[in-house]
């Protein structure tokens, strides 16, 4: 069991809080990490069927903390926040989404939120109608149309520079992208780096989803969930859950480089980093490149549109070039580069 204090002090989290609605049996956890660049604090909001609190937890803490940083990476006057929902998908109900979003709501908008993993568009669309605080919907719901695809953009805007990196060129015609997850974010992946003529190996939990991608893009090869990260390839694309690059992974890893939208890929990050670093693997920090999601929430906010949000990605690739310079010309990881950038504009 774990020390609520404890691990607020960890994740330098400032305020947490819980939900327990025995109506629709609703368990969720708001977590304000950080209002150092700004009172209101933005996070999508996930469901899943944690296997326990602690994993609830685990997850609360981690992708708030990442959301300070990736505001921080991009300069973002907002702070890092959360929301987790442990239920599974049967107890989804519509009456639990809107006991959620009454939940939300009581912060007063010091919390914005966009739907993120286990949360669809019309689970978005309640929140709104209960709790005005969510970016990220559909037009038709009077939002900024998804994120997926801008995010999936500044995935592919920061490999471009990891290639130049370590192939000498931007392009990734011809190399070989195995991608783990075609959900949102995953299934833009696929749409664009297929029209970079990249050679794509693919892979998702979701049968219906994989027939889905399959017949779009006939060519994509399917691996199964199991193998994904064993097959050789340029580059590996996390595009699901989190903390899959871990001591029983990495070591079986036949990739040259990992840039993906999945938060909180290491899921030790200290000990991970320097294990991918001894396979010689380059390493594009999680926060900075995902940050294509955050970027058009804070342009919705402002009443900003999509276009505006699309030019905003090239902070991605601005930060992915400074941490690259620094990683060539010192001893440090990519982790740690990135981890100062994101000190020094906390400071
Ligand atoms: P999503 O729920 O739409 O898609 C996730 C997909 O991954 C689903 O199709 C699911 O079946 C699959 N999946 C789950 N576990 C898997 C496993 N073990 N192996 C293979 N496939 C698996 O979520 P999304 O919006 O596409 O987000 C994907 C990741 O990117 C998440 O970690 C999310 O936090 C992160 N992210 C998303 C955004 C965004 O704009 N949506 C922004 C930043 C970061």
């Amino acid at each position: 069991m774990n020390n609520i204090f404890e691990l607020m002090r960890k994740y330098n989290c400032e305020e947490i809080y819980f939900k327990y609605d025995s109506g629709t049996k609703l368990r969720a956890i708001i977590a304000i990490n950080s209002t150092k660049r700004g009172e209101m604090c933005s996070g999508g909001v996930r469901l899943r069927n944690y296997k326990n609190e602690d994993a609830a937890l685990w997850d609360a803490f981690n992708l708030s903390l990442a959301m300070t940083q990736k505001c921080a990476a991009i300069n973002a006057n907002v702070g890092g926040g959360k929301a987790v929902i442990w239920n599974s998908k049967k107890e989804k109900t519509p009456k639990l989404i809107t006991s959620f979003a009454k939940f939300m709501c009581k912060l007063d908008g010091r919390f914005r939120t966009a739907v993120d993993l286990g949360m669809d568009f019309e689970d978005g669309n309640i929140i709104k109608k209960n709790c005005p605080y969510i970016e990220g919907l559909p037009k038709k719901y009077g939002g900024l149309g998804t994120e997926g695809d801008t995010t999936a953009q500044g995935v592919i805007r920061a490999m471009k520079i990891g290639a130049e990196y370590l192939f000498g060129t931007k392009s990734l015609k011809d190399k070989t992208i195995a991608i783990q997850g075609l959900g949102n974010v995953g299934g833009y992946m696929v749409e664009f780096l297929t029209k970079e003529a990249a050679k794509l190996i693919v892979t998702d939990i979701d049968k219906k989803v994989i027939a889905s991608i399959k017949k779009k893009y006939p060519k994509v090869m399917v691996a199964p969930p199991s193998k994904i990260m064993n097959i050789k390839c340029d580059i590996f694309s996390p595009c699901a859950i989190g903390g899959i690059l871990n001591s029983k992974t990495i070591s079986s890893l036949r990739c040259q480089m990992i840039c993906g939208s999945a938060n909180n890929q290491l899921e030790v990050p200290d000990k991970d980093i320097e294990r991918l670093e001894k396979k010689k693997i380059l390493y594009l920090p999680d926060y900075i490149v995902n940050a294509g999601g955050i970027i058009q929430a804070i342009v919705e906010m402002n009443r900003g549109t999509k276009e505006e949000a699309i030019r905003n990605i090239s902070v991605i690739e601005k930060n992915i070039k400074e941490i690259l310079e620094k990683y060539k010309n010192s001893m440090k990881n990519t982790l740690t580069i990135a981890n100062e950038l994101v000190e020094r504009r906390l400071k």
